[in-house]
């Protein structure tokens, strides 16, 4: 394919990306038994293949740095890098999802536990005893066998990353191909986990002690994942009203929650159909699913709201962007509009309205969800230092679970175990990415409260300039830029720790 051209290029990378969701979407929405993706992928060889590399690799070094051309070249190369490593990993990750869709757990009473149940089992046991077992047998398990192949993942991708030579490194490529400065990211987390720690050390002893009878200094990561189960509330998100509620908060704002036809909901109950929400975008902006079974219960309803944000976006992108600026780009984007909807479940009068908390359940669960909010804040802040310190090259792959432990313990105050060291890794950095979107989210919200009021969410001229300023734009800038564009100030984690603050003292 030596006559590869951009246009080619864009028009096959489009087809070949809608094929590639219709495919998910059908057998995640239990249409199909399974995703059939290698005929995809052989169908479309030329769209990931060394030309494809060649001629976007070319593009972005000699085109002008900031315009859109070199935008539009920095996206699609960051998408052949990754297809790149992916293609030759790919009997390796085979291997992978085969071992987790089958490992077993033996308990020492004589228990299996399946692997992938690991967690919520964790989650939803009450005896604590059992529960530290669990995860001793777990840890066990992934120190053997699941470790040294994430391990091996990890180590082969930096390598084949480095040998495309487009920066000196593993983290300076990713800095050059996301637009993302991570050593300014890790300095401001480490500015967010001072700033808060004092707060989190009193609100994590507070829950530690009067909800797991324990001392702050014995909670594990398995206590955490019990700790922030908080089925109590449950009751007040009820699976009825769920769709319709959210659909009403929408049409409030000025926005056609159907985007006149282009978003659909799929509510129906088939079998195969996957129980967790989730957004396919199978044309942008044309055609985009909303997949949900209506379980009900808060993680339902944020579930739904931020696949909703995602859905907003893909249904309402101008539909004369090329092909990268709705498919590809910055993902802080599009993570940062999802999560500024599943943030209405911190927001006092939204609760009133469009959940059955009622006036005396608010501010309980508001408190609760800053406290779930601030624990994943910190969590994230460590596991971008941690992944800075894995790929950095000053550490020794043998000394990285000592270092993970520390570093994760220490923001979290739960006990984390180092055989995880190599597991809880967010593939390419997209750690930074929720980092970032995280910021873009808050200073989004402030913008929007200071031009239409506390209510913006049912604010009807609130709706169209989201979707003008907003969505419409897809995914061609920066978080930071777009933050910029509105007029909010320059992304920082600041507005997120008022709005911890605020959910805190509810
Ligand atoms: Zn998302």
């Amino acid at each position: 394919m030596a006559d590869l051209t951009f246009a080619a290029l864009r028009r096959d990378g489009e087809a070949f990306m809608e094929a590639l969701s219709r495919e998910q979407q059908l057998a995640l929405a239990g249409h199909k038994p399974n995703a059939d993706l290698r005929p995809i992928y052989e169908r479309f060889a030329h769209v990931l293949g060394p030309a494809a590399l060649e001629l976007t690799r070319d593009a972005f070094r000699t085109t002008t740095p900031n315009t859109d051309d070199w935008r539009s070249a920095r996206a699609l190369l960051d998408w052949e890098v990754e297809s790149f490593a992916s293609r030759q990993l790919v009997e390796l990750d085979e291997r992978l999802i085969a071992w987790e869709a089958t490992a077993v757990i033996h308990l020492a009473d004589g228990r299996d536990v399946a692997y992938q149940r690991a967690a919520v089992e964790m989650a939803t046991e009450t005896n604590r005893e059992e529960r530290l077992a669990l995860d001793d047998a777990r840890a066990a398990l992934v120190e053997r066998e699941l470790a040294p192949m994430r391990a091996e993942r990890l180590q082969r991708e930096r390598d084949l990353i480095e040998s495309l030579d487009i920066a000196p490194d593993y983290i300076a490529s990713f800095e050059v191909l996301s637009g993302i400065d991570l050593r300014a990211l890790a300095a401001e987390c480490e500015r967010f986990l001072r700033e808060t720690e004092s707060m989190w050390a009193d609100v994590h002893g507070d829950a530690v002690r009067r909800q797991l009878g324990i001392k702050p200094g014995q909670a594990t990561r398995a206590d955490a994942l019990a700790l922030l189960r908080a089925p109590r509330f449950d009751p007040y998100f009820p699976a009825r009203e769920m769709e319709p509620a959210v659909r009403r908060q929408v049409s409030a704002m000025g926005v056609d929650p159907d985007a006149n036809g282009r978003i659909i909901y799929d509510l129906a109950r088939r079998p195969g159909k996957r129980s967790r929400a989730f957004c396919a975008p199978v044309r942008i902006p044309r055609e985009v699913y909303l997949v949900l079974l209506p379980h009900g219960g808060a993680t339902d309803y944020r579930t739904l709201l931020h696949e909703l944000g995602h859905a907003l976006h893909f249904g309402y992108m101008r539909d004369d962007l090329p092909f990268e600026f709705r498919w590809l780009g910055d993902n802080s984007i599009t993570e940062g509009f999802a999560m500024l909807f599943d943030h209405l479940l911190h927001d006092g009068g939204w609760l009133l309205r469009y959940s059955a908390l009622g006036k005396t359940r608010v501010a309980e669960y508001r408190r609760a969800a800053a406290f779930e909010e601030l624990q994943f804040l910190r969590r994230y802040c460590a596991k971008l230092l941690y992944e800075l310190r894995l790929y950095g090259g000053g550490d020794s792959w043998s000394s990285l679970p000592d270092a993970y432990v520390e570093i994760l313990s220490g923001a979290t105050n739960f006990q984390y175990r180092p055989a995880d060291a190599f597991v809880d890794v967010d593939p390419r950095f997209y750690s930074a990415r929720y980092l970032r979107a995280w910021q873009l989210q808050a200073g989004v919200r402030e913008t929007l409260v200071a031009k239409f009021d506390e209510d913006w969410y049912r604010n009807p001229s609130a709706g169209p300039w989201m979707l003008s300023e907003l969505f419409g734009e897809g995914q061609r800038e920066l978080a930071s830029e777009l933050a910029e564009r509105i007029g909010a100030p320059a992304l920082s984690f600041d507005p997120v720790i008022r709005a911890i603050e605020t959910g805190l003292s509810a």
